[in-house]
């Protein structure tokens, strides 16, 4: 059994070498390449269209809008997003030189880092595997992709059907769980990419602290929605409701849980009633609008934060169907079972609160929030709650849409990641920062080598 790992370990070390000698090649260097790659990218979402809507209905039964908005669509904008900007983002970047140092030209080159292991989370199993992958491709690197084994139907479809599509002297699909993953761990990559857990987080930085490879992890936290009196509580509520419930709550950025100030607490929570019956009927489970939770284990983790809690709305769950339909908390406290860590699942709880920096000052001691929401019509009270819990992402009186905007750097901060993408900042995670300078062979002035007398270190003094 110990030789048999070893030996996939090797396989492994032998691919990834085999990747390394395809990117010496230089061939990624060239633009032409990289918009053929991204092109192929496009071309396997345009032919397998049905395929994909067909896989994430498997995983997740999820409903066509979040499939086509949040995994198809979204990905393929990021791709023509690519193609448009890859020149412009390939060109060195030209920064100015200090007199000291002229005649010279310097500039930042954006250099592929080589060969990166991708690996997702199963909840956007098409988003999180192939998003990052674009940017991998812009930037001019090869990839090993490591879909998510919780998502067995999209998993499948990735190793079958993306070979197809990309230069396989640069990229590969391996498949399979833990165990993989702890081979694959052993061997040197270039750059990671991860998304997925804290817990996992760690394990993934201290496997490239070995060989120092940088990383990009895009994790989870308590992301929280301060809902302040003076906000629109209808329109907050439904917002929040969106938000929490897309995906059965299985969304990095969801609100985990709410913190409203105790006068508009009941007000909120009729709304938040009424925005859950609007948009998902009064059997959430016949909705063709709702999803499921992934497997049966996370399926109990989630049903027993359940126990003792007052429920104020939902709380009915189907262990075969996978079923817990969109439960909202009331009463709950900071110290509950359910507050303790990150939730990703359809359970709200909501927190009153009378002293607004007393409750700010509890939420900032739980995981860093992936996505900080705060509800007001003062702008200065949002920037105050924004200030007190730090965060990977903040957003003013809406949820989750900030990710539409591919301006915006989309990652985590202490326990919820490192490093950003989406958009350029895709190209950027991507990519080493290079530094060039370029001088002639002329002005060798002779006071910079030695001996140095007393008039050198003067000079200097007075050049700043
Ligand atoms: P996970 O960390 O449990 O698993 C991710 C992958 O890591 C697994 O598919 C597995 O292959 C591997 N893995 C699991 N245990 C391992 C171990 N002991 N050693 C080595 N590899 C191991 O995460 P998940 O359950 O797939 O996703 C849920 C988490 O991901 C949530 O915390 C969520 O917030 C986070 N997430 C973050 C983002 C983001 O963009 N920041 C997006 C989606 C999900």
């Amino acid at each position: 059994m110990d030789g048999m790992m070893k030996s996939e370990t090797q396989g492994f070390a032998s691919l990834v070498d085999r990747l390394r000698a395809g990117f010496l090649t230089g061939k990624t260097r060239d633009i032409t390449w990289r918009r053929e790659q991204l092109n192929n990218l496009k071309r396997f979402f345009d032919e397998n269209e049905k395929e994909i809507f067909a896989t994430l209905k498997q995983d997740l039964r999820k409903p066509d809008m979040e499939i086509y908005s949040s995994e198809y669509d979204f990905v393929r904008k990021d791709i023509d997003h690519a193609l448009k900007h890859l020149s412009s983002w390939m060109r060195p970047e030209k920064v100015s030189t200090p007199l000291s140092l002229l005649p010279a030209k310097s500039e930042i080159v954006r250099e592929p880092y080589g060969i990166s292991l991708i690996i997702s989370a199963w909840n956007y199993p098409i988003q999180l595997l192939l998003a990052p992958l674009v940017g991998a491709i812009a930037a001019g690197n090869g990839a090993v992709l490591k879909p998510s084994e919780m998502a067995p139907a999209t998993e499948r479809l990735i190793a079958e059907k993306i070979p197809d599509y990309l230069d396989n002297d640069l990229f590969a699909v391996i498949t399979g769980g833990v165990e993989t993953m702890t081979k694959l761990l052993e061997i040197r990559f270039d750059h990671i990419f991860y998304t997925g857990s804290s817990h996992v987080g760690k394990i993934i930085m201290a496997a490239a602290a070995k060989f120092l490879t940088p990383v990009v992890l895009e994790l989870g936290g308590k992301n929280v929605a301060v809902v302040l009196a003076d906000a629109d509580l209808a329109v907050t509520a439904r917002r929040i409701v969106w938000g929490k419930f897309n995906n059965a709550g299985q969304l990095c950025v969801s609100p985990d849980y709410i913190l409203v100030e105790r006068s508009v607490e009941e007000k909120l929570h009729q709304e938040l009633k009424q925005a859950v019956s609007q948009f998902f009927g009064n059997d959430p489970q016949q909705s063709a609008d709702y999803g499921r939770i992934i497997h049966h284990r996370h399926f109990d983790r989630l049903v027993g934060f359940l126990d003792g809690q007052k429920i104020a709305v939902g709380g009915e769950h189907d262990r075969e169907d996978k079923y817990i339909a969109p439960t909202i908390l009331s009463g709950s406290r900071f110290s509950d079972p359910v507050m303790q860590d990150e939730i990703f699942g359809p359970i709200l709880p909501v927190i009153g609160f009378d002293d607004l920096d007393g409750a700010l000052g509890e939420a900032a001691r739980l995981p860093t929030p992936l996505a900080l929401y705060c509800f007001t019509k003062d702008k200065a009270k949002g920037d105050h709650v924004f200030e007190k819990i730090p965060s990977g992402s903040a957003s003013l009186n809406d949820v989750v849409v900030f990710m539409a905007n591919r301006n915006l750097p989309f990652g985590g901060l202490q326990t919820s990641g490192m490093g950003a993408y989406h958009g350029q900042h895709s190209f950027e995670a991507f990519s080493h920062k290079r530094a060039k300078l370029s001088r002639g062979f002329g002005g060798d002035v002779s006071i910079r080598y030695p001996p140095y007398g007393e008039k050198t270190i003067g000079l200097l003094r007075k050049m700043v």
